[in-house]
């Protein structure tokens, strides 16, 4: 009989011992396997090892933006156990890796697939510190010529420094900036001491909250700083708009906003504001509109500085913006989701609640058709696709949270919300909010977790509620059916007889005596509604429920007799059916012009234009619109002079700029851009000069090489100046130079200003010059892996939606398809993008075909 050694035993055993954790808990936890990312088997790894963990960083950050940036990171954490590695995420070179300090005890850095190894054998039950020295990753720091912030979200910071990188991971964060002397800073806590140097300061800031490793952030370099006390909270904001008047415009109501949303906030959830400080920090190339940052909120400058006379529009998107992200001081910062497939969460509440809090902000304004317009046609756009994603999804690794974001979890996922608030009515549903936020302040929640709170409250079954919301992708499609009596029938276009979606809406119906509303709910396949059925009728007229309704371009004959959101109703359901092939384009675009001349409400106005815009640039033909432009340019063009107020006059200005192609149209459009032609009573910004130049150049006219050379002769703002830069190529008469601008965006260093990208591909996909760029498709196509691994979370589909949604070839058809079948085994999420953004090119492709 062979004897084995006790040595050999004991090796036997060992894996058995490590891999159950057999040495101290009893608890057997599963390894999990060291692959890229962060998978979820290794966040509820570490979920379940380490606590009460403390990040002290000090970056050196130098003036010139190639300068390598110096960091020290030292992580204080409590283990509850021992016996394992514990992998850190770090995403960038090994060889920025310094020096790796365990304990006291310098360590050899083992580093494999995008994780530091701490090894088990220095680690110890109780408090453990890690010191790291390294040259910090600049992928998520987007250094500019004189400043730079980060945006971390979903699981970026691990390209920076090495942390743990998962959101049910909360820390305190203790941050050192040394800096240029003359530039400013803003991070999550209070400065607590600024130490001057030669050429540079160093800014201490405190301890901060507790929060998620994704809201960790700062902003530095040269920025104006403003700091004012509304309601008693102390705001500063840091910003680099050169133009004072701007500024000084706008000041007032960005701090006004942000001050009666925290108060609103406070009083609706019972919760003061939780974090030490609220500052925010205005970013000219900002890749969205907004982060939210806890104490230090990233905004996109141009989306809280407006020009002169700004819309009715553009006003309700900035106060809801500002209320967007201050809402997430509560719902996302002080309650996180555990994982990033329930980010939706805090988006829903954040749009749901924006909504609300702006009402008393704007007592002119129909909120209700306001929440319509905002939230129903782009939750449509994707829920009609061949692509459509259910609210929540499954997310293995948090390399593809990007994923997880569009318009189903800001547009729908509060339409729903609004639905299950009326199911509990007002009070318990709001009662369900302030027992959640309590219940997990600090901590991380998931939506089963508010679902199970809510379902106390009523007798619905709200899981089984919340299972087709929440879990499926779609939605219904609404018919009605006469016999004898008339029913509302609801259907499951993916054909599941069982699926219905719980709603509740309204119907308005013209009848001799005037409108009659009644009141529908829908939770099953058929409806009875009573016989007195009138002629015109509005579905879903107070714009609560969500599908596909009947509609009937003859109800807009009607039109002065109803009320603005069941017109905004209309001309969604209207469009939404025109897409289906069941309403005529031409019929809806002749009466799409008759309301616009006639409409007071800005927001139907702009809807209706931009609904009319659509049809011209992609439901008809070169001939068609070439025939439809005289007349419509002509139009535009009076309506904007007759209007007596400034804000009206730009929309239909910036209707007449995007739809001019005649030569006396572009003609006229370079007059004014000029200075020969004054338009009274509406005064042109940069920006308005700069997109007017832009749009002369893709309309080809004769002098564009000059106008593009004095517009950027005449830009001041730097910031503004380099951004037209980047954007003449994109513009050029020559294909060739496009071609090459094209090329360029193949270098992932090219593609960093996200939103310069976005707007370059959108001149370079121009409907005028779609025959050109059709074959920028595919490339663009094969690029997106790539894309969604180097971009911000929107930048995938918001390079896909610039690629594809003005093409309507049956090449550009054929090239997508192609793509798509040739490659079974595509990640799914992105599959399900690109069918999402080539909705548009599928359906005019379908109703242009002879
Ligand atoms: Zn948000």
């Amino acid at each position: 009989m062979h004897r084995y050694s006790f040595a050999f035993l004991l090796l036997l055993l060992l894996p058995f011992v490590l891999s159950t954790g057999l040495i101290s808990c009893g608890k057997s936890l599963s390894v999990p396997p060291n692959e890229p990312g962060v998978s979820l088997e290794l966040a509820e790894f570490r979920k379940s090892l380490l606590s009460d963990i403390q990040y002290t960083l000090y970056f050196n950050i130098p003036e010139r933006r190639e300068m390598p940036i110096p960091a020290t990171v030292s992580i204080k954490f409590t283990l509850n156990n021992e016996g394992y590695d514990i992998p850190l995420d770090f995403r960038e070179s090994a060889d920025k890796l310094r020096s790796l300090t365990v304990n006291g005890t310098s360590a050899e850095i083992i580093y494999e697939n995008e994780h530091i190894l701490l090894p088990a054998g220095m680690l110890h039950p109780g408090e453990n510190q890690v010191d790291i020295e390294l040259i910090a990753g600049e992928s998520s720091l987007n250094r500019n010529p004189d400043y730079l912030f980060t945006l971390f979200v979903p699981d970026r910071a691990r390209t920076a420094f090495p942390l743990f990188d998962q959101p049910d991971l909360k820390a305190v964060y203790k941050l050192t900036l040394e800096i240029p002397s003359e530039w400013e800073a803003v991070s999550n806590a209070a400065l607590s001491d600024v130490i001057q140097e030669d050429s540079t300061k160093i800014l201490e800031f405190r301890p901060s909250d507790r929060f998620s490793s994704y809201l960790f952030s700062f902003v530095a370099g040269r920025f104006e700083k403003v700091t004012r006390t509304v309601n008693g909270v102390e705001m500063t904001m840091l910003h680099r708009e050169s133009d004072p008047e701007k500024v000084e415009r706008n000041l007032d109501d960005i701090f006004e906003l942000h001050a009666a949303s925290l108060e609103w906030l406070e009083e609706y959830t019972a919760i003061e504001h939780p974090f030490q400080k609220f500052d925010f920090a205005l970013i000219p190339a900002f890749p969205y509109g907004g982060m939210e940052h806890v104490g230090a909120i990233q905004y996109r400058a141009g989306s809280l500085f407006l020009d002169e006379d700004p819309s009715d529009s553009r006003l309700l998107s900035r106060a809801s913006l500002i209320a967007h992200e201050t809402a997430h001081m509560w719902f996302g910062n002080l309650v996180t989701m555990k994982w990033f497939n329930d980010v939706w969460t805090k988006e829903v509440y954040a749009n749901f609640l924006a909504a609300k809090i702006m009402n008393p902000e704007f007592p002119d304004i129909n909120h209700e058709l306001n929440f319509l317009l905002r939230h129903h046609p782009s939750a449509y756009s994707v829920d009609r696709t061949e692509g459509a994603n259910p609210i929540r999804q499954n997310l293995a690794n948090l390399n593809e949270a990007g994923q997880m974001y569009g318009p189903i979890i800001y547009n729908k996922a509060p339409i729903m919300m609004r639905q299950l608030e009326l199911l509990l009515g007002d009070d318990l549903f709001r009662e369900g909010i302030r027992e959640y936020l309590s219940s997990y302040a600090f901590e991380n929640a998931t939506w089963p977790d508010l679902i199970r709170i809510l379902d106390q409250k009523t007798s619905t079954d709200l899981a089984a509620w919340s299972d087709v919301w929440v879990n499926t992708p779609g939605r219904p499609h609404f018919s009605i059916v006469r016999n004898g009596s008339a029913s509302l029938l609801q259907t499951d276009p993916a054909g599941q007889r069982s699926r219905f979606w719980p709603q509740q809406f309204s119907i308005v119906e013209l009848s001799p005596s005037g409108t009659q509303t009644r009141l529908v709910t829908s939770q099953g396949a058929a409806t009875e509604l009573d016989q007195a059925l009138g002629n015109n009728r509005i579905y879903n007229a107070n714009g609560y429920g969500y599908g596909l309704f009947p509609a009937s371009p003859d109800n807009l004959e009607a039109w002065l007799e109803f009320g603005d959101t069941a017109k905004g109703s209309e001309l969604i359901n209207l469009y939404e059916n025109m897409l289906e092939g069941v309403v005529d384009p031409a019929d809806y675009y002749g009466r799409l012009l008759n309301i616009i001349r006639s409409e007071s409400n800005q927001l139907l106005l702009n809807r209706a234009l931009s609904y009319l815009g659509t049809i011209y640039w992609n439901l008809m033909s070169k001939e068609e619109r070439e025939s439809a432009a005289p007349g419509l340019e002509e139009m535009l063009w009076n309506l904007m002079m007759q209007q007596p107020d400034a804000s009206r006059k730009r929309i239909f200005f910036d209707s007449y700029r995007n739809v001019a192609v005649t030569e006396n149209g572009v003609q006229r459009l370079y007059d004014v851009w000029a200075g020969n032609t004054k338009i009274e009573g509406l005064s042109l910004s940069d920006n308005d000069l700069t997109g007017i130049a832009a749009i002369l150049a893709v309309k080809s006219h004769p002098r564009a090489e000059d106008i593009l050379r004095i517009q950027l002769d005449n830009i001041q703002d730097s910031d503004r100046k380099r951004r037209f830069e980047f954007l003449q190529p994109a513009l050029s008469a020559d294909p060739s130079v496009r071609d090459q601008f094209f090329e360029s965006l193949k270098n992932p260093e090219n593609r960093e200003i996200e939103s310069w990208v976005i707007s370059s591909l959108n001149y370079l996909h121009h409907p005028l010059r779609t025959d050109h760029s059709e074959k920028y498709i595919l490339p663009s196509l094969e690029l997106l892996e790539e894309i969604q691994v180097t971009g911000d979370i929107f930048f995938p589909s918001r390079w896909l939606d610039a690629t594809l949604s003005n093409h309507s070839s049956d090449n550009a058809v054929e090239t997508v398809r192609t793509f798509l079948n040739e490659r079974p085994g595509y990640n799914e999420q992105l599959r399900m993008k690109i069918l999402q953004s080539a909705d548009m090119l599928f359906r005019s492709n379908t109703i242009l075909a002879p």
